[in-house]
């Protein structure tokens, strides 16, 4: 999809964060406080993290996984991992908050999609985590659920990306949490030899 006719590819977050602008692309900008654009460092991550979309807190204070989710998310990535949330980029395949927080429909991902695809070229992140299905189809365009998916890499324009459990899922489901945790290991032990 083209963003904006006759734009060049932005080179920097902020001129992305300009393009987007006051977003009103799909109809997800009807019912949001504010647009999550991401959060983190500017270039150079040795992690992009991709959610679903925000939920209600994190439509509320404009920052992803702020959340129960985040707390969680925050644990994984500082036990496991071993970085800090301020080390890697956060953010999601959609901006905006979805009513009910349903899976966001094909027309609003192929609408902000693109806005990833900008900030990945941007941050140049040495790994991508995929968080749950929504994600791992919207970004790789592969079939199957999360099971099928998380714990293998997958190579998304050049960048080695692994997918796990969303992090509400964990906490829903904490049973998977030790499936999740071998995926995180895959995605550690290549972080420590990069
Ligand atoms: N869940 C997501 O997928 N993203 C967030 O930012 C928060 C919860």
């Amino acid at each position: 999809m083209v963003v904006d006719e006759g734009e060049s590819d932005p080179t920097t977050m902020a001129q992305i964060c300009e393009l987007l602008g006051d977003c009103r692309r799909c109809k997800l900008h009807d019912g949001r406080k504010n647009i999550v654009f991401g959060v983190g460092p500017d270039a150079d991550v040795p992690l992009l993290v991709v959610g679903e979309g925000p939920g209600e807190h994190e439509d509320a204070q404009g920052e992803p996984f702020v959340g129960k989710a985040g707390e969680m998310l925050d644990k994984m990535l500082q036990h496991v991992l071993h970085l800090r949330r301020d080390q890697v980029y956060i953010t999601n395949v959609v901006r905006c908050r979805t009513p009910k927080n349903r899976d966001p429909e094909s027309d609003e991902v192929s609408s902000c999609i693109p806005f990833l695809d900008m900030q990945k070229k941007v941050l140049r992140p040495r790994f991508v985590l995929l968080l749950g299905a929504v994600a791992v189809h919207s970004v790789l365009g592969v079939t199957g659920g999360i099971r099928a998916n998380r714990g293998k890499w997958f190579d998304w324009e050049g960048t080695p990306t692994i997918a796990t459990y969303h992090p509400a899922y964990l906490l829903r489901k904490p049973e998977d949490k030790a499936k999740a945790l071998e995926d995180l290991r895959m995605l550690e032990a290549r972080l420590r030899d990069a």
